[in-house]
């Protein structure tokens, strides 16, 4: 898809029920809580004796990467995040 984007765009605001501008944010990765279940199954797996360090996942690296983007509407601050799609390079236009 796109490979760039304009940091405001007209789109559909669900709440307004309308076409308004919006502010697009790209999604990072948080930080993994202590508390969610695949970070317990990793301190579990990886806890005692040989349990560190684990093996590096073979195979080559995808081509493309996800994209997630949020878009905050600027009439009523809400904001939505539909479907990710997949791009090789992604970036928002600095301007
Ligand atoms: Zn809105």
């Amino acid at each position: 898809m796109q490979m760039k984007m304009p940091r405001t765009v007209k789109r559909y605001c669900p709440t307004c029920k309308t076409h308004t501008l919006h502010e697009v944010e790209r999604v990072k990765k948080k930080k993994a809580s202590e508390l969610k279940w695949g970070q317990r199954r990793f301190r579990r797996v990886t806890a005692g004796y040989g349990g560190f360090p684990r093996p590096k996942p073979e195979g080559r690296e995808k081509p493309t990467k996800r994209v997630y983007l949020r878009y905050r509407c600027k009439t009523c601050k809400k904001a939505h995040q539909p479907p990710a799609f997949r791009a090789k390079k992604f970036e928002l236009r600095e301007d």
